[in-house]
């Protein structure tokens, strides 16, 4: 005989109720599954409460400046000076979000300080944000300029980036109105200068002035689903005051309107002295707003990105280091692989030097690293984990060939 199913909860069997929500080992009616709703719905409501309590900036759990740049150093090689910037940046955002929490009508008022990061590509941009990201408390979200359209055009509106931004806070509003946002490669969307408005450039002024909007602090409508905006759609207002912006752009070609500015500089009584101070294998240091002006972004954009700092080119002492030093270092990376399979890697200088040599010859830069070591490891990371062999060493010998077979049909 079948037995009778009966509700988990309160007893009563199949017959006695609407229906029965049948599970593994238990089931349940729709009355208690009403009760058990209302008291989710409740519960979720405290939660909310609760998330807002966490919301609140307690500046003594704030890492300070110097305590945010030693994180820094475990991952990152070199870029003093960014690092610097950065972190004293990031603390004094947090800074201004305790003072909102306080304030009253006769405090000096903390302005915002977005960033701007300019460096070639592969030198550490990206890497900075997304490792000052793991250390903070407050969403955080990276974007591509280079997605955004104007208004009308093919591609992303400038206002997804918040719907990025309320994605990573779950849809808590209040909290992605204190988040970090990463716009990676502003330059692309600098005015080009051979390119006269007669054809409007639609990956220019437009979406500058688009950016503008929100750097500078306003309410915007956020479709809440990114992309494009849609009449029937209902928007999140999202108040952009206290998002603080950090932006980072390779700049390619920027240092030849810094050279120039330093010549006009120098011309007079003065020239020959400062002619010599100024390292010419590194213009990057003396970049100034005027030079983001010559290449093509607008003053008002300039304007809304006070803090300016650089990241130097990565020179082969610094992608030897790379590769062994950072807590994420390559090398690293490639042991644990093989130990999880209990086998010791390990590299030898020379083959260490041949890597980074080929990296240099293909200009790759840190970005290349990866690629090459990773061609150079294939066959072992195919072949080790069936052989008896638990010790692998890489020589130089090893890599070249290896590199050379992998490239062969280049
Ligand atoms: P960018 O954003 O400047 O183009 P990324 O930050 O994306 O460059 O760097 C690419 C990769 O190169 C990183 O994931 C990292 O592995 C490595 N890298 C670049 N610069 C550094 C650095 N200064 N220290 C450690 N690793 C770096």
């Amino acid at each position: 005989m079948k037995k009778k199913r009966t509700c988990s909860y309160c007893g009563r069997d199949e017959n006695q109720v609407g229906f029965l929500i049948t599970g593994v080992e238990a089931n349940i009616c729709d009355d208690c599954a009403r009760q058990v709703y209302d008291i989710v719905k409740e519960a979720d409501k405290s939660l909310a409460v609760h998330r807002h309590a966490e919301n609140r900036i307690d500046l003594q759990q704030v890492p300070k400046p110097k305590e945010i740049k030693a994180y820094l150093d475990q991952y990152i090689i070199g870029q003093d000076a960014a690092k610097q910037y950065l972190s004293v940046s990031v603390y004094n955002h947090y800074k201004r979000l305790a003072q909102k929490e306080k304030m009253d009508e006769s405090d000096v008022e903390i302005e915002k300080s977005n960033i701007i990061m300019v460096g070639s590509t592969g030198t550490g941009k990206t890497l900075l944000a997304r490792t000052i990201a793991r250390l903070l408390q407050v969403p955080f979200t990276i974007v591509d300029a280079t997605v955004f359209t104007e208004a009308g055009y093919v591609g992303e509106d400038v206002e997804s980036i918040l719907s990025r931004l309320l994605q990573v806070a779950e849809f808590d509003v209040e909290r992605a109105q204190r988040g970090i946002v990463f716009v990676d490669e502003i330059d692309k969307i600098a005015r080009k200068q051979d390119n006269p408005s007669i054809t409007r450039d639609v990956s220019g002024e437009g979406v500058q002035q688009g950016l503008l909007k929100l750097l500078e602090g306003s309410v915007v409508n956020v479709p809440p689903k990114g992309g494009r905006k849609h009449p029937d759609q209902d928007y999140i207002h999202v108040d952009t005051r206290n998002i603080l912006f950090i932006c980072g752009g390779a700049f390619d070609g920027i240092e030849k309107k810094i050279a120039q500015r330093l010549n006009t500089h120098t011309v007079g009584y003065n020239s020959v002295q400062n002619a010599k101070k100024i390292d010419a294998a590194n213009l990057m240091q003396y970049i100034q707003p005027q030079d983001l002006k010559s290449f093509g972004l607008i003053p008002e954009i300039i304007g809304r990105l006070p803090v300016l700092t650089y990241l130097q080119p990565l020179d082969r002492n610094a992608l030897r280091q790379i590769l062994t030093q950072p807590k994420n270092a390559i090398v690293k990376q490639y042991a644990k692989l093989f130990d999880m399979d209990g086998i010791e890697l390990t590299f030898e200088d020379s083959a260490l030097d041949y890597i980074v040599d080929k990296a240099v010859e293909y200009k790759l830069g840190a970005r290349g690293l990866r690629s090459i070591v990773e061609s150079i490891m294939m066959d072992a990371m195919y072949e080790l984990p069936s052989a008896e062999d638990k010790i692998f060493v890489v020589t130089e010998e090893y890599a070249r060939q290896q590199f050379d077979k992998a490239n062969a049909i280049l």
